[in-house]
């Protein structure tokens, strides 16, 4: 008789996105004649960069001719994307990241989640709270947890992100071993800054520990002072795997690639105490389990770093950040407590409210929708999440019709 893993059946079902469609749909039906804006999504609008449609065609192009044709590519991604990489994102940045040391793949979430899988079974878990959810569940797949009770699962030592904190965990007070951190954070939008990164490079060092960065909207940073990579602080080679994506900067959440550094100056052990290389580990399921990016993505993806590439994806994140400009200087304006925003593309509001009956309140009286924060944990309740990927009118227009609201 075939048996199911039966880890999966204490993940907690997410609702999240199939509830806000099941509102909105029942007020859309109800009211066909008011228009509804979507400021709840965490996808992108704008289309791809030119320079990356150019080198997309070109390299389709190549498909078709006998001479230029290409067949399976290296699993870890063409030299030519991991040189502009390394050159880039991290020589340009003075990290010593070298080109193999990027593992190219088509997306940020499955590498996220399957790092997972090249580590212990019995690890400790160190997961922030509000989260990109992925986290969570892949180590719930895994066997890593115990049941969900109140929101939470045993086994893991969430990380609490409050208005207190400003948003930036704490490093707990017990040993963990695998630690995930995302900054520009999603759905926060809060950055943290070189010392409190600083802090927990230490942390895991002291445990020997490994720290999951997952810096996704890395572009969105325009404050100077704040890190990009965490391989800007000294020791980060020796304990952080960094996921970084095309999707936020360049528009490619249909397109995909994405790619994930892991040092080869990172070790974990094995149960005798003996170190291992996670860079060989990886390497290993990488090439099992993967067989590379389409080689005309990959040249999109490589476009990025022309001339034109760069000041058209910084034209696009300028757009969405004027976005999030307007959204947050307005809500505050109408009293509201924010975060975000001027760092990343969400903006964190604490309503001090329940999270579903704000969300009511802006879809019934606004014909807005933004995403309740109890969606993405426990502290997230009391907060919404409102998303700058959108067209500016539309935000313009859906900020009007809040001030209104909020107003009556
Ligand atoms: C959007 C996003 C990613 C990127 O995922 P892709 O699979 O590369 O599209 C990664 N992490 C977070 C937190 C995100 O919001």
């Amino acid at each position: 008789m075939i048996r199911i893993n039966e880890n999966f059946t204490k993940l907690k079902a997410s609702y999240l996105f199939s509830d806000i469609a099941k509102r909105v749909a029942a007020y859309a039906s109800a009211h066909p004649d008011k228009p509804i804006i979507r400021l709840g999504i965490g996808d992108v609008t704008e289309p791809l960069p030119p320079a990356c449609v150019s080198a997309l065609h070109a390299a389709t192009d190549e498909m078709a001719a006998r001479d230029t044709f290409r067949g399976y590519g290296p699993e870890q991604g063409y030299p030519f994307l991991r040189e502009a990489i390394a050159a880039h994102d991290y020589a340009a940045r003075g990290c010593a990241i070298e080109a193999d040391e990027i593992f190219v793949s088509d997306g940020a979430k499955c590498d996220s989640g399957n790092i997972q899988e090249i580590f212990g079974a019995d690890i400790r878990l160190a997961i922030p709270d509000p989260v990109y959810p992925v986290y969570v569940d892949t180590n719930v797949m895994a066997g890593r947890t115990g049941a969900n009770i109140d929101d939470r699962y045993e086994g893991i030592t969430y990380l609490d992100c409050t208005p207190a904190n400003r948003y930036v965990p704490a490093i707990p007070d017990t040993p963990t071993d695998l630690i995930y951190l995302c900054f520009p954070n999603n759905p926060t939008g809060a950055v943290a800054t070189r010392d409190q990164l600083a802090a927990w490079v230490a942390y895991a060092r002291e445990h020997r520990a490994i720290i999951l960065y997952d810096s996704a909207y890395e572009a969105f940073i325009r404050d100077p002072q704040i890190p990009h990579s965490i391989y800007e602080i000294e020791g980060a080679r020796e304990v952080a795997i960094e996921f970084r994506s095309f999707s936020k900067i360049a528009g490619f959440t249909g397109t995909r690639c994405a790619y994930t550094v892991v040092p080869k100056s990172l070790h974990a052990y094995d149960s005798a105490g003996a170190p291992h290389s996670v860079h060989a580990l990886w390497n290993r399921r990488h090439t099992t389990k993967f067989n590379g990016v389409a080689y005309p993505i990959q040249r999109a993806a490589a476009a990025v770093y022309s001339a034109e590439g760069q000041q058209q994806t910084r034209a696009l994140t300028e757009f969405y950040l004027g976005n999030a400009k307007l959204i947050r200087s307005r809500l505050e304006s109408l009293g509201l407590p924010c975060i975000g925003g001027d760092n990343a593309p969400y903006i964190w509001i604490n309503t001090g409210t329940d999270s579903w009956a704000f969300f009511d309140k802006l879809l019934n009286e606004a014909q807005v929708v933004c995403t309740p924060g109890a969606g993405f944990g426990k502290c997230g309740e009391g907060h919404v999440r409102i998303s700058a990927f959108n067209s500016r009118e539309n935000v313009e227009t859906a900020l009007d019709r809040i001030a209104k609201a909020l107003a009556s």
